[in-house]
């Protein structure tokens, strides 16, 4: 349906980690299940999203099963939080700058305490719910001024995509994950 989706594994990506921040390269990590190759049939942003972004996850078995009856190359789910959770091992081994968006304020607040306290190595330096009345503006700046390395995005889809297609050449981070429903569950 002419939306890319990469063959990945985890090895792949946390080599790639490394190397774009040795060569300060921007890696956007963003998850593609069935439902949102559906929408991006009809929303140019997110299809455009898709198609910039370094590293399209086939997360979900869906994607696997089609690749399968089409003697495709996918042969394994990567689920978002697990690559999530791989980003966060990193950062916490290379004490890099963390930045949560998305989620209601409580459950954001709350992920960002147990990501710091089970991930004490790395910097969580601020987080920003999801229904913030801070503009597009305030939030890059604040990003910015924070001196974030990884951000991650957890708006649901469209919005999330739609957010980081707008924001993300304005923000001097390096790592940027889309990560949709994973707060709620970092926060439980
Ligand atoms: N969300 C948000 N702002 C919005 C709408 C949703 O921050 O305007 C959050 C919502 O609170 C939840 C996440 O986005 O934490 C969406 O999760 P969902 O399960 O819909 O995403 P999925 O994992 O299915 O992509």
């Amino acid at each position: 349906m002419d939306v890319p989706v990469d063959i990945l594994n985890m090895s792949d990506i946390k080599k790639d980690m490394l190397n774009f921040f040795e060569t300060n390269q921007k890696m956007t990590l963003t998850s593609v299940n069935p439902q949102i190759i559906l929408m991006a049939e009809t929303n140019g942003t997110v299809k455009h999203f898709i198609e910039q972004s370094t590293h399209r996850i086939a997360d979900g078995i869906g994607l696997v099963k089609v690749s399968k009856w089409t003697k495709g190359d996918i042969k394994e789910r990567v689920a978002g939080i697990e690559v999530m959770e791989e980003v966060l091992l990193f950062a916490n081994a290379h004490q890099k700058n963390v930045f949560l968006l998305g989620a209601a304020p409580e459950v954001a607040q709350k992920a960002a305490e147990n990501i710091q306290h089970k991930y004490p190595n790395l910097n969580l330096v601020g987080w920003i719910d999801g229904y913030t009345e801070l503009s597009d503006h305030d939030i890059v700046a604040k990003m910015n001024q924070e001196k974030a390395d990884i951000v991650f995005v957890a708006m649901g889809s469209p919005k999330q995509e739609e957010w980081l297609e707008r924001n993300m050449p304005k923000i001097q981070a390096t790592i940027f994950q889309t990560v949709g429903g994973s707060l709620d569950v970092m926060s439980g």
